[in-house]
C-alpha cells in the first residue's frame, strides 16, 4: 500500500500558511475551477463519452452545466456566506456579544464515484475550495478517462500542495483512509460508506456520507398520468438509470395502472426510440460487466412491459419496465442503478406507506398526486432524503435546497450553501464585556443562586 503521508503532510503545511483563510483566494480559485471546466468543456465530453457512452446532451445538462451553475453561485454568495454572523446573547450573558465564525476544517478527503464521474468529483471540491479548506481528491477508477483528465486539468491549475488528484481503486482509496483527515467526503455505495465511517471513527474525523438506496415513485390515482409517465421516464433513465437519486421503483395505484404503463411505454419511446441498442445511439452504457452482470437477471422478474432487450457486448440494456412485482423478487432487494424499472400496486394508501417505510429511509422519494391533502401525507409519514412532488431528480439541481440522505441514504447536505457550511466549523464565540461584570456566578456571592434562578424560568 502505498504511503500519501507526504502529500498530507505538505497540504497541511499549505493550510498552516493560511493561504486558503483569505476570501480572494478562495474567489480566485473558483474562478480557476470554472475557467478549468469552461475551457476544456469539449475534451470533458469526450471522455464522458468514452467512459460512459454519455451524450453530450446528458454530459452538460447532468455534469458541466450542473459544475458551472453551482461555481457562479458560490462566486456570487461567497463574501455573504463566510463573514461571521451576529447572533443574539441569552439573558444572563448582560454585556456580551455573540458571533458565529464558519472556519476551515483543514485538509479534506473527497472520494468520488463512477455514475456522474465529473460533477460528483468537483461539486464537492467547490464547497472544500469555498469554506478555505485544501483537497484530495480521489476520483472513481471505473471511468479512467475522466478521471485521468480531472487529475491533468487540476494539476495544471492547482499547487498539489493545496488541491491534489489521487487516481486509484479501492486500495488506494482505503490506504488514504489510513491516514489522518480533516473532514471526509464519500459519494458512493451504502456498504462502502460504513467502511468510510469506520476508518473516519478510529480518527474521530468528521464525514459527510452521500450513498443511496431503493427510491420510491409514487403514482397516485388522481395524478396527471401523462406528464407523470414522462418526467418519470425522464428521471429514471437519464444515465441508464445509474443515478442516486433515480427513481429506483413505482409504486402504482391499481385503478389506474394499465392507463399509466401505456403511458410510460409511449413516453419511452418518445424519448429513447427504438434503437437504444444499436451502433451510435445516445443512451448511456452500463459501466462495467460486473455491474451488467448484476443487471440483466433482474429482466426475468415478473412481466415485461417494455423494453427487456440488452447487447453484453456494448454494455447496453433497453429502457425496460416489468410489472407483476412483488417484494419477494430479486430485483426489489438492493438498489438497482440500472435502466430497469419495477412497477408495484397499492389499494390502500396506508398500506403502502407502511411498506415503504418497513425498508431503509431512501435518499429520494418521488409523488405524483394533484391533492395537497395526500402530499402532506406522504411528506408526514415518510422519512427520506428530499425529493419532488410531481417530478423526478429536478430538485437536484437547486442551489437552494441541501441535497443528502437521511439514516441508511446517507449523513450531511450539500449543494448552494450547504457546501459550503459541510466544510466549515462553525466556531462559537463570545465577547464578554470589561466594563461590568455580573457577581451572581461566583461562588461567593450572597444569594447568588437566588438571583440566578430569577434568569432562568
Ligand atoms: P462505490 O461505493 O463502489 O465507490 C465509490 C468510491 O469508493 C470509489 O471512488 C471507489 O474507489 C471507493 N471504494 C470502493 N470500495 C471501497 C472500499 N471497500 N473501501 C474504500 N473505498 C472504496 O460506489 P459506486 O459504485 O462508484 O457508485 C454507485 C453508488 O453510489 C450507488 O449506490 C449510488 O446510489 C451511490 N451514489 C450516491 C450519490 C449521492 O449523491 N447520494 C451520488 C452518486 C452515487
Amino acid at each position: 500500500m502505498q504511503n500519501y503521508q507526504e502529500v498530507i503532510h505538505k497540504q497541511r503545511q499549505y493550510f498552516s500558511q493560511e493561504h486558503t483563510k483569505s476570501i480572494d483566494f478562495r474567489l480566485d480559485a473558483l474562478e480557476k475551477l470554472r475557467h478549468l471546466i469552461r475551457s476544456n468543456e469539449e475534451e470533458l465530453m469526450k471522455a464522458l463519452k468514452t467512459d460512459l457512452n454519455k451524450s453530450n446532451f446528458d454530459a452538460y445538462i447532468t455534469e458541466i452545466g450542473i459544475l458551472l451553475e453551482e461555481v457562479r453561485f458560490t462566486i456570487k454568495h461567497l463574501k455573504k456566506w463566510a463573514k461571521p454572523r451576529s447572533v443574539k446573547s441569552s439573558l444572563a450573558q448582560i454585556g456580551s456579544r455573540s458571533f458565529i465564525y464558519p472556519e476551515p476544517y483543514g485538509v479534506a478527503l473527497i472520494i468520488a464515484p463512477w455514475n456522474y464521474p465529473l460533477q460528483l468529483a468537483l461539486a464537492p471540491v467547490i464547497g472544500a475550495i469555498a469554506a478555505g479548506n485544501c483537497v484530495i481528491l480521489k476520483p472513481s477508477e471505473l471511468t479512467p478517462k475522466t478521471s485521468e483528465l480531472i487529475s491533468k486539468l487540476i494539476s495544471h491549475t492547482f499547487p498539489e500542495d493545496y488541491i491534489t488528484v489521487i487516481q486509484g481503486g479501492v486500495d488506494t482509496s482505503q490506504a488514504l483512509l489510513n491516514e489522518k483527515f480533516d473532514y471526509i467526503f464519500f459519494t458512493g455505495s451504502v456498504p462502502v460508506g460504513k467502511v468510510i465511517m469506520e476508518a473516519a471513527a478510529k480518527h474521530l474525523t468528521p464525514v459527510t456520507l452521500e450513498l443511496g438506496g431503493k427510491s420510491p415513485c409514487i403514482v397516485h390515482k388522481d395524478a396527471n398520468l401523462k406528464l407523470a409517465a414522462k418526467r418519470i421516464a425522464w428521471g429514471k433513465f437519464l444515465n441508464a438509470g445509474q443515478t442516486c437519486v433515480a427513481p429506483d421503483y413505482l409504486f402504482v395505484h391499481n385503478e389506474i395502472k394499465t392507463e399509466f404503463l401505456e403511458h410510460l411505454t409511449s413516453a419511452i419511446r418518445e424519448m429513447y426510440g427504438e434503437a437504444v441498442l444499436e451502433s451510435g445511439s445516445r443512451f448511456t452504457r452500463i459501466i462495467s460487466e460486473r455491474h451488467f452482470d448484476r443487471l440483466t437477471p433482474f429482466l426475468t422478474n415478473g412481466r415485461i412491459v417494455s423494453g427487456g432487450q440488452y447487447n453484453r457486448s456494448a454494455l447496453m440494456i433497453e429502457p425496460t419496465v416489468l410489472e407483476s412485482i412483488t417484494w419477494n423478487d430479486e430485483v426489489m432487494k438492493d438498489e438497482i442503478f440500472g435502466p430497469i424499472l419495477p412497477v408495484l400496486g397499492y389499494d390502500d394508501l396506508q398500506t403502502m406507506i407502511e411498506e415503504v417505510n418497513q425498508r431503509p429511509k431512501p435518499l429520494a422519494l418521488y409523488l405524483f398526486s394533484e391533492s395537497v391533502e395526500i402530499q402532506q401525507r406522504i411528506l408526514g409519514s415518510i422519512s427520506f432524503g428530499g425529493g419532488c412532488i410531481n417530478d423526478t431528480v429536478y430538485h437536484l439541481s437547486s442551489p437552494y435546497l441541501p441535497f443528502g440522505g437521511v439514516g441508511e441514504s446517507g449523513i450531511g447536505a450539500y449543494h448552494g450553501k450547504g457546501s459550503f457550511d459541510v466544510f466549515s466549523h462553525e466556531k462559537s464565540i463570545l465577547k464578554q464585556t470589561t466594563r461590568f461584570d455580573l457577581p451572581f456566578r461566583y461562588p461567593n456571592t450572597k444569594d447568588g443562586l437566588k438571583k440566578i434562578k430569577k434568569f432562568i424560568k
